[in-house]
């Protein structure tokens, strides 16, 4: 792919002088027209091409920033004000005119700028590409990559890709999942376990293992035309070792340098230190500075060079590809001023976006600390500017809740417990809520009875936040933490041509699977249009005898959730609740698909829930 674009560029090229200098890259690749992020800083790469100067023809000199590495230029170009079009960049050395490129700024979308992101009218549904379904046997290797498919590795590539996707987009439509989130499907061209994508190599290009650019774009277009959003898994923390920037670093301090084997020195995963006001200065420098692993260099964020290109990258990427939100990876991990200008620029040129970070801590004072406007972070005159942070506390009391030796405090009330911490949140409604994730043990490997999947994912569904499942777990996938992360993300059944079944067939799925699946469609299709669940208020009871029942309330319209996390029925008089919801003659019944009268006792059978709704 690079070879490809080396000629586009090539033919771009038109001089009259002998070529002295090659363009390698342009990033970004083009802009547009009418941005609020206006001032384009264009970083050009080439052998010695830092001694040259450029300019626009007929608009001017571009402002050049020297930098380290003789083999950059760093160029900032005011298009504010210009029309959508061809332009002439003209380099010159010692003011004589080297060669021309032409640069893009094209034109907008209409209404780019005010696009929707995901919200907590959304369910999304999260899938390793790798993994979920073989659209393309053709790409598994290329001559541009090292690593080949080979299905027999837990660790290796196994040829999932884009089209894979696309092909199942019917399927998700089916289960009711209305936004995709996808792990990283940008270029990762590490040698050994690129399969994830965590350690991109380039990041203005798709994999070709997953597909093209284009593909990615008709990812997103497929999704739109069928009432789904997509949300791209942005690494703001790191890059790999293959990335070709890395290879020839602009200047050392793109990355963190530490005294190890290419600049490494490891960070310590203490994510508290970043606030902790008892933190050792040590602990805080690693925290933010290490690297994740030895094979995936720190990016600099404080850096306005570095900065300034992960800002332009990520809207490069919304507008390109017409995204709909961004999950953060390791979002704490990163200088926070650098990450916090990072966020703040990509909702300024789109203010109605979505992003929602990875603040994989366990107290909820923690996560909130991060919350655009969040009073915890204002005790230390902080503002994150992040609108969407990850319910890891909800997500430790679902591995924790559904235990057949509850007691006071350990089972359904520790989801009461999580959510009397809601006054921590300035906004419960953008909390991303989940039970799993590609990181975890799956939920169906820890409480593998369907009834604890039925009750944690219709906590999931009707909790106050945006919920997300996991590929896979709709149809009882399982997934062992303790084997290694490859075992969180087998194939899914059906995806590769030579799978014996299929199972987003029904006819193709075993019973147990089509129970799974059934519930989970029951309760994605009921919340899709329940605005109660959406940004309704929750009122909720202390859990008496291991039954926990909660409430969302919005005007006339209401949701009421039993759970019984008990090993026996129990009978609940609904007089109870009469200081915030008068008992219905009768309601809808979400198991049961329809509406049916509602008793003046109703008993919910062990380890089960009902969940009643005006509709
Ligand atoms: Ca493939």
């Amino acid at each position: 792919m690079k070879s490809l674009r080396l000629l586009y560029i090539l033919i771009l090229i038109t001089l009259g002088a002998p070529v002295q200098a090659q363009i390698k890259e342009i990033n970004p690749p083009n802009w547009w027209a009418g941005m609020e992020h206006s001032s384009l800083q264009l970083m050009i790469y080439g052998p010695g091409i830092g001694s040259l100067t450029a300019e626009v023809q007929g608009k001017g000199p571009l402002q050049k920033t020297e930098v380290e590495n003789p083999n950059y230029l760093f160029l900032d170009w005011d298009t504010q004000g210009l029309a959508a079009g061809t332009y002439t960049l003209i380099f010159k050395e010692a003011g004589v005119q080297k060669f021309s490129v032409d640069y893009q700024l094209q034109a907008r979308k209409p209404s780019s700028a005010l696009r929707q992101g995901f919200d907590s009218s959304d369910v999304v549904y999260l899938i390793m590409p790798d993994r979920f379904a073989n659209g393309d046997p053709n790409n598994d290797q290329t001559n541009q990559t090292f690593e080949q498919a080979n299905r027999d590795k837990i660790d290796g590539r196994h040829g999932g890709d884009l089209k894979g996707i696309i092909d199942r987009v019917d399927y998700l439509k089916d289960l009711g999942v209305t936004a995709v989130w996808n792990t990283p499907v940008l270029a990762d061209n590490d040698r050994r376990g690129s399969y994830h994508g965590y350690a991109c190599s380039d990041a203005y290009q798709i994999d070709p293992r997953f597909g093209t650019n284009e593909d990615y774009a008709l990812l997103a277009k497929t999704l739109h035309q069928n009432g789904m959003k997509l949300i791209k898994d942005y690494v703001t923390n790191h890059w790999g070792l293959e990335h070709w920037m890395i290879k020839d670093l602009p200047f050392k301090d793109w990355i963190h340098q530490f005294s190890g084997e290419n600049g490494y020195g490891q960070t310590n995963y203490r994510l508290s230190t970043v606030f902790d006001p008892n933190a050792a200065p040590s602990d805080t420098y690693l925290s933010e500075k290490g690297w994740f692993v030895p094979s995936m260099p720190d990016l600099n964020q404080s850096h306005p060079l570095v900065l300034n290109y992960l800002i332009q990258n990520a809207i490069w990427w919304v507008e390109y590809a017409d995204l709909d939100g961004f999950r953060v990876d390791t979002y704490p991990y990163g200088e926070k001023e650098g990450m916090t200008r990072w966020t703040e620029a990509i909702m300024k040129e789109y203010p109605n976006f979505n992003i929602v970070g990875e603040t994989w801590y366990s107290q909820a004072a923690h996560v909130a600390y991060w919350q655009k406007d969040s009073p915890v972070g204002a005790i230390q005159g902080f503002n994150g500017q992040l609108p969407s942070v990850m319910d890891f506390p909800f997500h430790m009391a679902a591995h924790e809740a559904f235990t057949d030796q509850p007691s006071w405090n350990k089972g359904l009330v520790q989801f009461y417990d999580v959510l009397a911490n809601d006054f921590l949140y300035p906004n419960v409604n953008q909390l991303f809520l989940f039970i799993e994730n590609h990181d975890t043990t799956r939920f169906n490997q820890l409480f593998p009875d369907h009834s604890a999947y039925k009750m944690a994912l219709s906590i999931l569904m009707t909790t106050r936040g945006i919920p997300q499942i996991y590929y896979g777990s709709e149809i009882g996938m399982l997934g062992d933490k303790s084997k290694g992360d490859g075992d969180l993300r087998r194939d899914f059944p059906g995806g590769w041509p030579s799978d014996s079944r299929d199972a987003v067939r029904p006819d193709q799925r075993t019973d147990a699977e089509n129970k799974y699946f059934h519930t989970t469609r029951t309760l994605l299709q009921w919340r899709k249009n329940n605005e109660a669940i959406h940004r309704g208020k929750t009122v909720h009871y202390a859990p008496v005898d291991q039954v926990y029942v909660y409430f969302r309330l919005l005007e006339d319209q209401w949701v009421m959730v039993l759970a019984n996390g008990s090993n026996s029925p129990k009978s609940i008089d609904l007089q109870k609740f009469k200081e915030v919801w008068t008992a219905p003659k009768e309601a809808y019944w979400v198991f049961d698909q329809k509406t049916n009268p509602v008793p003046k006792t109703l008993t919910v059978q062990a380890r089960d829930v009902i969940i009643l709704s005006h509709r």
